[in-house]
């Protein structure tokens, strides 16, 4: 699912912004002054960060030069219309600018424009009878939903990233677990066959002898969409 932060500092407008962002599928966090955004960016990962610029603590400018290493997505919320205040923001690395007040509907298309131009959450995979939308984070098989825990998706994604490549244990425990491998091999064997099992992929994901696994998937039969 699509994470999106919103730092601002007026309540009414934070919630109006989340209500309609949360019933078009996105997941939202809420920060109300610069310092608590500053920690949630730190402790989350966000597709698309919503910014006012004046706001306690450090403001919207401040906080910007500390996202834009980051690269995460920056849409500006301001109420100051000025040319020199959108360009202060634009030249900052925002993506775009929103002057408040603004209709949903804007709100709601500049969040999809933006998204769309980092491919965030963008893809549709199809292999087979399984299609994976990395928008909705939705496995489908034969158009049923398939459940799949977070590191079975997460691995999942990782397959289909390095198709007919072999993966070492190491190198999947490393990706999926953000860990370094500390040689226990039954944490990917499992997850591995939990996946197989799920997706009917028992002849698809092989084990490669002593090393790890190879999706093994002709290219020409994985169909892969922009949205
Ligand atoms: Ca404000």
């Amino acid at each position: 699912m699509i994470k999106i932060l919103i730092v601002e500092d007026e309540k009414p407008i934070s919630d109006l912004i989340r209500i309609n962002l949360s019933e078009a599928g996105y997941y939202c966090d809420c920060a109300f002054d610069g310092l608590s955004a500053a920690a949630m960016i730190d402790e989350n990962k966000y597709d698309l960060i919503l910014l006012d610029i004046m706001l306690p603590e450090a403001d919207g400018y401040e906080l910007m030069e500390y996202i834009r290493p980051q690269r995460i997505p920056v849409i500006f919320l301001t109420a100051k219309a000025t040319v020199h205040d959108r360009v202060k923001g634009l030249k900052l690395g925002a993506d775009d600018y929103l002057i408040k007040p603004f209709e949903i509907v804007e709100l709601l298309a500049r969040v999809e424009a933006v998204l769309r131009r980092y491919h965030v959450g963008q893809t549709v995979v199809e292999i087979g009878d399984v299609v994976v939308d990395t928008g909705s984070r939705m496995v489908k098989k034969e158009n049923s939903e398939v459940q799949l825990t977070k590191k079975e998706y997460e691995l999942l994604i990782f397959f289909i990233q390095n198709n007919n490549i072999a993966l070492s244990r190491d190198t999947i425990y490393e990706k999926i677990w953000e860990s370094d491998y500390m040689g226990d091999s039954r944490t990917v064997d499992l997850h591995v066959q939990r996946l197989r099992k799920k997706l009917g992929w028992e002849n698809l994901v092989t084990a490669v002898y002593k090393f790890g696994y190879r999706l093994e998937i002709d290219n020409e039969a994985v169909v892969e969409t922009f949205r």
